[in-house]
């Protein structure tokens, strides 16, 4: 029976460290400042902000939302961005996706600053990262990261990533193989997922499909990371069978409690990383 690999707890673990960084900070008489533009009334991005605004005020973080209807235009968007960028006492911008379609995701997401990047989501921090640089990281890759180093070396273990987008799947293979990880991805054209999988010592699963890996998909004694965020019948579960795989898995995540909360700490993370370089 596989571990499960507790999130919140070694999130919380994590955060302790950023705790002490933040107070470091502040005797230096240097407050972290996020800023969050929300736009329209999604209620996942809404529920996601707050988790974000509870961690930021946990660990001391002095963080801001900007909310805004979605009949707001991606001028306005962009000159608010502009006048963020140059407020010297701000260390961090999020525009939490996805936006409203009148709204151009690359343009906003070109205009923040690389260096107040706190998403990782800029093509500069992006090519860092491919070039494996010191950089402001994507917050979910980053935190699957931890949670793997939390279990086992990396180094010449076989990663097979399912989901090849720009904010999970394609960067997290990255981090793997800037680790010396042996990187395998797939997609939804891949054929036959399931010999793939099967090759995993570590399998990491960011698709968006309820039930899509079954423990038949599965190596015996595999680290398995379940992304996946949905909701069926009013509950939330991720992309792989919990129940099934967790008998042939070493070690599992659950949704939600796995990834979720490691992606907001590596928020904080980067927030304060910025704070510690003026
Ligand atoms: P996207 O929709 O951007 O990407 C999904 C990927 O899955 C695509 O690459 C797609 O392939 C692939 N895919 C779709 N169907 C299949 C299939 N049948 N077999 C194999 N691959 C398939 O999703 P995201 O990466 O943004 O998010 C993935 C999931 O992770 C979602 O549930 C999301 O809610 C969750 N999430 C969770 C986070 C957290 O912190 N816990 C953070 C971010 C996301 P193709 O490219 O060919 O279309």
């Amino acid at each position: 029976m596989a571990v499960v690999i507790d999130g919140k707890q070694i999130a919380a673990s994590y955060r302790e460290t950023l705790k002490k960084r933040v107070s470091a900070l502040r005797a230096r008489g240097i407050v972290p400042k996020l800023k969050v533009i929300l736009i329209g009334d999604d209620p996942a991005s809404h529920s996601y902000v707050r988790g974000k605004e509870r961690a930021a005020a946990d660990i001391g973080i002095d963080s801001q939302v900007i909310r805004f209807d979605d009949t707001i235009s991606e001028r306005e968007v962009l000159e608010l961005i502009d006048s963020m960028n140059a407020d010297d006492a701000l260390h961090g911008i999020l525009v939490q996706l996805p936006l409203p379609k009148h709204i151009d995701e690359n343009r906003v997401i070109m205009r923040i600053s690389p260096d107040k990047d706190v998403d990782g989501f800029h093509p500069t921090n992006v090519g860092k990262m491919m070039l494996g640089l010191e950089t402001l990281l994507p917050c979910t890759p980053h935190g699957i990261l931890h949670l793997v180093k939390t279990q086992t070396d990396l180094v010449g273990k076989h990663v097979v990533v399912v989901g090849r987008s720009q904010i999970v799947g394609k960067p997290v293979g990255m981090l793997f193989l800037n680790e010396s990880a042996t990187v395998t991805y797939c997609h939804s054209k891949t054929v036959d997922l399931g010999a793939m999988t099967r090759q995993a010592d570590i399998l990491i699963v960011a698709v968006g499909r309820a039930g899509l890996v079954t423990k038949e998909m599965v190596k015996p004694g595999a680290i398995v990371i379940d992304v996946g965020v949905n909701r069926v019948d009013g509950r939330l579960v991720g992309d792989v069978d919990f129940e099934g795989v967790r008998d042939v898995a070493s070690a599992i995540t659950p949704v939600p409690g796995g990834v979720g909360p490691m992606t907001i700490t590596m928020l904080m993370h980067n927030t304060v990383e910025v704070a510690s370089r003026g």
